[in-house]
């Protein structure tokens, strides 16, 4: 039995990739953070092929989203995520929105209203991205995103936009 007195937090993070076999990014992402210390796996949707936002000049994506359960403080679980792009080779130049190997957003961190300099939660763009509503419904359709509604009436609200699933 666990002695820890840390009561883990349901969280969501949203994965996207559009470069260097996206597909092979989002399952080797997958690995790093379940294989974070203090962080289980409980959800990983299908994955989800999206055309970009911003600029047009890229290719399209694939995105998913993963629900966990965790024992990290805010700063550190988005720490770890970043430490994980690193490693597959994000490399943070160029315009917003712009290619990408990765990205790991986090987009819900269990009922918290986060508002600091690096880390905004929930996610600005979650109650808006088809990418991010789709996957997230898929896991979690009874969700309540914090300060923003119910999941089924923000999904009721939001287009398609060419998001497909691909498995
Ligand atoms: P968007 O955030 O609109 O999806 P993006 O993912 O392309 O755009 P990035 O360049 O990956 O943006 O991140 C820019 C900064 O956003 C990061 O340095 C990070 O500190 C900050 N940030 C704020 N809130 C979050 C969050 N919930 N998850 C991840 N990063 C966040
Ligand atoms: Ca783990
Ligand atoms: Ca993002
Ligand atoms: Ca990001």
């Amino acid at each position: 039995m666990k002695n820890s007195p840390v009561t883990p937090v349901i969280a969501y993070i949203g994965l996207g990739s559009n470069l260097a076999e996206p597909v092979a990014q989002i399952t080797s992402a997958r690995t790093a953070i379940a294989a974070i210390a203090g962080l289980q796996e409980l959800a990983f949707s299908s994955l989800y092929h999206s055309l970009p936002m911003g600029p047009q000049d890229q290719p399209d994506y694939v995105n998913a989203v993963m629900g966990v359960a965790t024992e990290l403080l805010p700063m550190d679980f988005l720490r770890c995520l970043q430490s994980i792009e690193n490693d597959q080779g994000r490399v943070r130049i160029g315009e917003r929105w712009g290619a990408r190997t990765l990205d790991l957003d986090v987009l819900i961190y269990g009922d918290q209203i986060i508002d600091l300099p690096d880390l905004v939660v929930p996610h600005r763009g979650v109650d808006e991205r088809s990418f991010v509503l789709y996957p997230l419904f898929e896991i979690a359709p009874q969700l309540v995103v914090p300060g923003k509604g119910a999941i089924a009436d923000l999904i009721a609200k939001c287009p398609l936009s060419g998001l497909r699933r691909m498995n």
